[in-house]
């Protein structure tokens, strides 16, 4: 049997390894984290799931809907309220806006987005190894994949990682030629600048008629915020990104500050705060290297070269930022890990 090994549990390895469940191949998985997921990290914390990677997809994100209907996994509508509060100071003032009823659908996940991860996972039946750090490859008459305390080798290689990660940190034999290595290096991973906080509290203390957590302030230390409660009411939650400047800040210092500032909002309002985390992507090696260029978002994203095989077709990049559509994105990721196996599918028969 034709062995596939696959370099990351992300949403484009695992779409890979789920569209070769019945196939020929032998398909395992390394991945250097302890955990599924990559950038779709769904924290479970006093009894709240709180979401601190991917969240949000759209009517147009048809490889990413398709998946999941297949997969029976229930998604909503976000509600983001009839108003947001936009918060000017120090620039300006707070004012309130209506948000128009008629925009496109924002959907998310009934039970978290790493609830797609492990379905997935589970239904591609492929064998993962964890705490697996690949650093080196060697192609050959077999490839030979290196981590620090392990050698595997397999007939073809999906490397389903961010493209700055591989630059930075794999090193190859032969050695890819250096247009393309700057390809990889100039290849911006969509989302690794930003830090996403989420908390949960006891009770919606935020929500009014019109307002239900829909925020955007410019200047101070959240930045976009949207509500992230559940229907049952089991959870009260929210969710949302943090201003880069407190990036040098611990997350016990931001969460001191993220909370002041609610407090600022709703000065007379109990609040009994039951959970927070905050992930600052920025310092997440394998998502973005330490010392990466600082590029434009989306640079790159989608660049054709990106798609080709290479060493006879025994290599593939699969990465969401490689994807031909939606690239960056949750649909990017399945679209181009479903594209890669069909690759290896067609090359097997
Ligand atoms: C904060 C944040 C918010 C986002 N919000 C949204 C959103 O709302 N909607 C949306 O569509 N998209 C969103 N995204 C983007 C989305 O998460 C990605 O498009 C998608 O998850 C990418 O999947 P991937 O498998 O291509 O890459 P990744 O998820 O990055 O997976 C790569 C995997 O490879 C592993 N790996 C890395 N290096 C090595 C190595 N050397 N050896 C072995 N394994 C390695 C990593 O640990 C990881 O598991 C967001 C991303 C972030 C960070």
């Amino acid at each position: 049997m034709p062995k596939v090994l696959i370099i990351g549990a992300g949403l484009s390895g695992l779409s890979t390894a789920y569209a070769l469940r019945n196939s020929n191949f032998d398909v395992e998985i390394l991945e250097a984290r302890p955990r599924l997921g990559g950038r779709i990290f769904t924290l479970e914390k006093e009894n709240s799931q709180l979401e601190m990677g991917a969240t949000w997809f759209g009517p147009q994100h048809t490889s990413l809907i398709q998946l999941i209907k297949e997969l029976n996994i229930p998604f909503k509508t976000q509600d983001n309220g009839a108003e947001a509060v936009y918060d000017f100071r120090p620039k300006g003032n707070i004012e309130r806006f209506q948000i128009p009823s008629q925009g496109t659908a924002t959907y998310k996940f009934n039970h978290g987005t790493s609830h797609l991860i492990e379905t997935l996972a589970e239904a591609s039946g492929a064998k993962i190894h964890f705490d697996e750090v690949v650093d080196s490859i060697s192609v050959d008459e077999s490839i030979k994949v290196s981590t620090s305390t392990s050698v595997f080798e397999a007939d073809y290689l999906v490397l389903s990682i961010p493209t700055q990660v591989i630059s930075d940190s794999i090193e190859f034999k032969p050695k890819l030629s250096e247009t393309f290595n700057q390809l990889l290096q100039n290849t911006h991973t969509w989302m690794s600048d930003s830090i996403k906080f989420s908390m949960a509290y006891e009770d919606a203390f935020w929500k009014s008629q019109q307002f239900i957590g829909t925020l955007m302030s410019p200047h101070q230390i959240i930045q976009e915020m949207y509500d992230h409660s559940t229907i049952e009411g089991d959870q009260n939650a929210l969710v949302g990104f943090l201003n880069s400047n407190y990036s040098n800040l611990n997350s016990e210092e931001r969460k001191e500050k993220v909370t002041r500032l609610l407090e600022s909002y709703f000065p007379e309002k109990e609040r009994r705060l039951k959970a927070y985390a905050d992930v600052n992507w920025r310092n997440e090696p394998y998502t973005i290297p330490k010392n990466a260029k600082s590029l434009v978002p989306h640079q790159n994203n989608g660049n054709p070269q990106l798609r080709d095989s290479l060493f006879d077709n025994r290599l593939f990049f699969s990465a969401s930022e490689t994807a031909q559509q939606t690239s960056g994105y949750m649909d990017g990721a399945v679209h181009r890990g479903t594209e890669v196996a069909d690759s290896l599918l067609n090359l097997s028969v």
